[in-house]
Parts: C-alpha cells; sequence; structure tokens
C-alpha cells in the first residue's frame, strides 16, 4: 500500500469504529467478527499492511517525539483473552521503545487502595512527546468494581461518600478528567476489544490444550466469565457515558486477531496523522552554528 493509502484506511477505520457521542451507542449493534472495515483486504494480506502501519507510525511517533508538544495516551480495555497483550506486541513492534510506555494495571495495592480512584493512573501518564499505554486502567474502576461492588469496601472510602449513583459518578468524573487531559495536550483514544462470548471459550480451550499456552490459563478468568451478561451492562454504560469527540472509544471486533490487530494500528495512525506532527523548524541563529560547527569538523586534520 502507497502511504496516501494507508492514510485513507486509517481514516476510514477510524470513522467506523469510533464512538464519539454515546447517548446512543448499544453494544448488541457490534458485531465481535466482522472484517468489513477495509473491502477487499484478507487475512493472508494482513502481515504486510501491518508491516507497513507499524513503519508509518514509527515515522509518525518520531515527529510526536523531535517536537514534544502533545502526548499519546491509548487505553485498552477488554474481556479476558480478547487479545489486549497480542495488539500491544504487535502494534508498537517498530516503535523506539524510548518513546513510549507501557503499563499494566492489576489489582490495587495497599499503598494505591489509600489514595483515590485516579492516583495510580495520574502518576503514570505520558509525558509530552511520548506515547502510553495503558493495558487496562482506571476505567476497571467502573467495569471489574462495578460487577463485583464488595470490592468498594476495600477502597476505604468514607462509607457516607458510597452512595447508589456511585459508578455514575465515576464516569462523569472520568468524563472531566479526560476533558482536562485533552486540553492540556493529551490525546486520548481508548480500545474495546470486543470478542464474543463464544470465542472467549475457543481461546480457553487452547490455553488449556496447548502446552506452550497453559501459562497463559487462569482460572479465575473461567470465574469472571460466569459474570459477562454484567460485564457488557458495564462496558455499555461505560462506552456510552464516556465517549466524546475529544475521547472517543473506538470498539473493535476482536474475534480475528489480524483483523483486530490492523483496525488498532490504522486508528492509532490517524491520530498521529490528525495532529499534524512536523520536526522543529531550525532557525536562522542555529542554522549559522550548525554551519559554523561543521566548518570546524571539516577542517579536523584526521
Ligand atoms: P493477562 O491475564 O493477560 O496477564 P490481565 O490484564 O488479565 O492480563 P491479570 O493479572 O490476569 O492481568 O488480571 C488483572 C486483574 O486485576 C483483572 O481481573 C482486573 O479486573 C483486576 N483489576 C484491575 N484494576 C482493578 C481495580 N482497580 N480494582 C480491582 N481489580 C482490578
Ligand atoms: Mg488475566
Amino acid at each position: 500500500m502507497k502511504p496516501q493509502d494507508i492514510l485513507e484506511a486509517a481514516k476510514s477505520l477510524r470513522k467506523k469504529y469510533a464512538v464519539t457521542d454515546g447517548d446512543a451507542f448499544l453494544l448488541q449493534n457490534c458485531n465481535p467478527n466482522e472484517t468489513s472495515g477495509l473491502p477487499g483486504i484478507k487475512k493472508g494480506d494482513s502481515k504486510e499492511i501491518l508491516e507497513e502501519s507499524v513503519q508509518m507510525m514509527a515515522e509518525l511517533q518520531d515527529m510526536l517525539y523531535a517536537q514534544d508538544h502533545w502526548s499519546i495516551l491509548l487505553i485498552f480495555q477488554a474481556m479476558d483473552a480478547a487479545g489486549k497483550d497480542g495488539v500491544i506486541k504487535h502494534v508498537m513492534s517498530g516503535i523506539n521503545p524510548q518513546g513510549c510506555e507501557v503499563h499494566s494495571f492489576k489489582a490495587p495495592s495497599t499503598e494505591e487502595l489509600d489514595h483515590d480512584f485516579l492516583w495510580r493512573s495520574m502518576r503514570r501518564l505520558p509525558a509530552r512527546g511520548m506515547i502510553g499505554i495503558f493495558n487496562r486502567s482506571y476505567y476497571e474502576e467502573v467495569l471489574v468494581v462495578r460487577v463485583h461492588p464488595e470490592i468498594l469496601q476495600s477502597q476505604k472510602i468514607p462509607p457516607e461518600l458510597v452512595g447508589k449513583n456511585i459508578f455514575e459518578k465515576r464516569q462523569a468524573d472520568i468524563r472531566q478528567m479526560e476533558e482536562f487531559l485533552g486540553r492540556n495536550g493529551t490525546v486520548v483514544r481508548k480500545f474495546f476489544l470486543n470478542v464474543s462470548k463464544a470465542e472467549q471459550k475457543k481461546r480457553f480451550l487452547e490455553r488449556i490444550d496447548t502446552p506452550e499456552k497453559n501459562w497463559k490459563f487462569s482460572a479465575a478468568d473461567v470465574k469472571e466469565r460466569q459474570c459477562w451478561d454484567q460485564y457488557m451492562e458495564a462496558y455499555e454504560s461505560m462506552i456510552q457515558t464516556t465517549s466524546s469527540k475529544e475521547s472517543p472509544w473506538h470498539v473493535i471486533p476482536a474475534d480475528n486477531k489480524w483483523y483486530m490487530r490492523i483496525a488498532v494500528s490504522g486508528i492509532i495512525i490517524d491520530t498521529l496523522a490528525s495532529l499534524n506532527l512536523q520536526y522543529p523548524k531550525v532557525d536562522e541563529k542555529r542554522l549559522a552554528q550548525l554551519k559554523e560547527v561543521r566548518a570546524t569538523l571539516m577542517a579536523e586534520k584526521e
């Protein structure tokens, strides 16, 4: 594909999967198994396309880093075995490690529980010029905690502040926090890797039946699977209330890993391309200085 074609494909993938206004969003309208965002493209083409997009992403990231104005925060949320780790590995494989940070958020530590629910994430936000990736995030606070509200007790919040609407309030707080980030140069892009319940079962069975994949299997994941419907309700509510033009959710069909990876990398490329990134301009004074140093180097004897 030519660079222009990649950019156009990236734009149409973004348009297809971005939720910029959550009011009318329904998860039932999103098919985890479709691969229709790039007509004519099949699984066999995916390796080449992914390599080309990784290359383009690396070029854009180099400018992001050099310009040092914007930060990019990419958030990945999904049910277990949807392929978060694989997406992060593949999509970021060509990027300069110095310009990128990945943080995985697991159940909070004692120290983390001694603070508000955003604290641990705020400490990990990407600096200017950087791409930050959150593998799970503060959104767990309206997902796993909503599905298992007994977790709230471990959070040591003053009891009179734990009302019936606590999750709606958290969603509102997250929305405002992301607005604040946007106004300060952090571009937030969120991905829900939408795997079907049937495909998750297939992948769990694979993890059990393939010795090299045994380490990935966790009985706890199967337990969470029992709460599938509650999770879907929580995801839907999260997407409805925290999608905006500035920090959209992208609901990516995840039953076909090759397609999911292309879709995610396309949306990241479109995000970077929309920033009009440029290498910093060198002024006259600096140009003269460079010329002078060049002359000194050339005059060296050896
Ligand atoms: P993998 O299984 O691929 O290694 P993972 O992200 O599933 O990756 P795990 O250690 O299996 O990692 O799971 C992390 C667990 O931590 C998840 O069940 C998640 O819901 C939970 N978790 C994350 N954030 C919070 C939170 N704020 N409060 C409670 N539980 C959380
Ligand atoms: Mg897990």
